[in-house]
C-alpha cells in the first residue's frame, strides 16, 4: 500500500444490544485495533444507560491507543425502532430506551460524524465489507435468533423504507392461522424457525423421553436450551433433536426462495448464534428447501454462506457504514 502513515484514519462501532455494548475502532482496512465490551444493564434506567455506551466508547478508543481528534466516524447499530433521518431512536423495548437523539448525541461527544443504523442492517452490511457477503454485489442477510432479522445491501447501500428500517422477513406469514407470534399475528417465520420455537419443540421432546443426551446434560427448560446445546444434542446422537433443526431450516429455506424471487440477491448469510453452532447443518437444508421455490430463471443466482464475522459484525458493518457516509 501506498498510503503513509499520516493518511490512516480511523473508524469507531458500537453494537448497542439488549445484553452487552461492544464498541470497536478499525483502521481504514479493517484492521481491528481495539474494543471494549460492556454489559448494558438495562435495568439501571436510560440515562445510565446512555452513561455506559459513551464509557465503552471512550474505553475502547484508549484500548486503541487513540484519541477522538484520530477519529473520522463513529457508526452505531441499534435494536428497535429508529428514525433513520434523524438518527432518533424512537423506541427499544428490550433495554427501555426510548426518544434518544443518538445521531446527534455521538456527533457532540466525539466531535465526529455519526451514523445509526439498525443492529441486523450493519450485520449484514459488515458481513458485505469484510465477511461472507464481501465482493457481491447484492447480499440478504438473515440472523435466526430469538427473533429472525433481516437486512438486504443492495449495491453498496443498505436497503431501507422511506424512514424506517425493512426487511422484517421474521414477520412473512409461513402458516396461515399458526402459532401465536410475537408481534401479536400468527405464523409468522419467527414463530415456526426462531430460537424460541426451536428450545420449545426441544424441551418436550426432552419431556416424551426422546433426547436422551438433552435430558441429561442440560434439562427441559427452554431457556436453559441455547445454540450451543441443541448443537451438542446434535452431536451427541440426539436425532429429534436434529430433525427439529432441520425442519427450521426447511422453514427457513421456503422463505428464503421467496425472497430470491423477488430480489435476486448473489448471497444469501445465514448469521446468528443456531446457524453459527450448527453451520455445516443449517447450510445444508436451507439451501435443500430454498432450491425448488426459487423460479426457472434464477435458479443458481444464490449462494448460501454462513456469516464469518460472528460477534463483530455490527460493530464492524456500523464503523464500515459511517465511512461510507463519509468517504463518497
Ligand atoms: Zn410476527
Amino acid at each position: 500500500m501506498s498510503n503513509k502513515a499520516s493518511e490512516q484514519t480511523y473508524w469507531l462501532g458500537i453494537d448497542l444490544g439488549g445484553t452487552k455494548i461492544l464498541a470497536e475502532v478499525y483502521d481504514q482496512d479493517f484492521n481491528l485495533i481495539g474494543s471494549t465490551k460492556r454489559k448494558t444493564k438495562a435495568e439501571l434506567g436510560q440515562e445510565a444507560g446512555i452513561a455506559r455506551l459513551l464509557k465503552t466508547a471512550h474505553d475502547a478508543l484508549d484500548d486503541a491507543g487513540i484519541s477522538k481528534d484520530n477519529l473520522s466516524g463513529v457508526g452505531i447499530g441499534c435494536p428497535g425502532v429508529l428514525n433513520l433521518q434523524t438518527g432518533v431512536l424512537v423506541k427499544a423495548g428490550n433495554i427501555g430506551w426510548y426518544d434518544v437523539a443518538i445521531k446527534k448525541m455521538l456527533e457532540k461527544e466525539f466531535g465526529v460524524p455519526a451514523a445509526v443504523a439498525n443492529d441486523v442492517d450493519a450485520g449484514t452490511f459488515g458481513e458485505y465489507m469484510n465477511g461472507a457477503g464481501k465482493g457481491a454485489s447484492t447480499v440478504f442477510g438473515i440472523f435466526p435468533g430469538t427473533g429472525i432479522g433481516g437486512a438486504l445491501v443492495y449495491q453498496g447501500d443498505i436497503f431501507r423504507g422511506s424512514k424506517w428500517t425493512c426487511m422484517e422477513i421474521g414477520h412473512f406469514q409461513v402458516v396461515p392461522n399458526g402459532a401465536q407470534c410475537g408481534c401479536g399475528r400468527k405464523g409468522c417465520l419467527e414463530s415456526v424457525a426462531g430460537r424460541l420455537a426451536i428450545a420449545t419443540a426441544a424441551s418436550a421432546a426432552v419431556i416424551r423421553g426422546q433426547a436422551p443426551w438433552l435430558s441429561e446434560n442440560v434439562g427441559s427448560d427452554p431457556a436453559r436450551i441455547k445454540s450451543g446445546a441443541l448443537a451438542s444434542a446434535v452431536e451427541n446422537g440426539d436425532k429429534v433433536i436434529e430433525q427439529i433443526i432441520i425442519d427450521a431450516c426447511t422453514a427457513l429455506g421456503q422463505a428464503l426462495g421467496g425472497v430470491v424471487n423477488l430480489l435476486a440477491p448473489e448471497i444469501m448469510v445465514i448469521g446468528g448464534g443456531l446457524a453459527e453452532a450448527m453451520p455445516a447443518l443449517y447450510k445444508k437444508h436451507v439451501e435443500d428447501a430454498m432450491q425448488p421455490k426459487i423460479m426457472d430463471a434464477l435458479q443458481g443466482s444464490c449462494k448460501i454462506e454462513i456469516a464469518k464475522l460472528g460477534d463483530h459484525a455490527t460493530a464492524l458493518g456500523a464503523a464500515a457504514w459511517v465511512r461510507k457516509q463519509e468517504t463518497k
